[in-house]
């Protein structure tokens, strides 16, 4: 079955509407869409596996860098209260290892709150947001990423 994460990550058909929000070593920042949230971003492996125990040591570490650059920068975005990180990479043609990192809003209602809020993934084009919105919140994102890394 053909995998839309490798598809997205070769450039061949991308996901994201914006451009890639970080590229590591072992893993790519995107921006989902559709999706109803801003600031709903994914750290994608770059090669295909599919499942955790496949990963290696030095992978598992970079990981738990963009994990937290990402997770502080969405926060910064968003102002929301926690960031939820998820991996289940079930869906049919995403049996690639990516992790959701998810705003999560002080303001979210209860019944959107854990698994739930990926009804707010599953939209439609017209009820997410904007494509220029979210091309211009991977530049911003993108342009975090590169002062954190000439910082350190
Ligand atoms: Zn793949």
């Amino acid at each position: 079955m053909e995998c839309y994460c490798c598809r997205s990550n070769s450039g061949e058909k991308r996901i994201s509407p914006g451009p890639v929000i970080y590229e590591g070593k072992y893993w790519l920042v995107e921006h989902t869409y559709p999706t109803a949230l801003k600031g709903w971003v994914v750290i994608v492996l770059k090669r295909h596996a599919e499942s955790l125990h496949e990963l290696t040591n030095e992978e598992f570490l970079e990981f738990g860098e963009i994990c937290s650059i990402t997770s502080k920068l969405i926060n910064e975005l968003t102002g929301c209260v926690k960031e939820y990180c998820i991996s289940y990479s079930e869906a049919e043609h995403f049996n690639h290892v990516h992790f959701h990192i998810i705003p999560r809003a002080a303001d979210l209602p209860d019944e959107l709150k854990g698994s739930k809020i990926f009804t707010l993934l599953k939209v439609s084009e017209c009820e997410s947001v904007p494509e220029q919105e979210i091309i211009d919140i991977c530049k911003s994102l993108k342009d975090k990423f590169d002062i954190y890394y000439k910082s350190v």
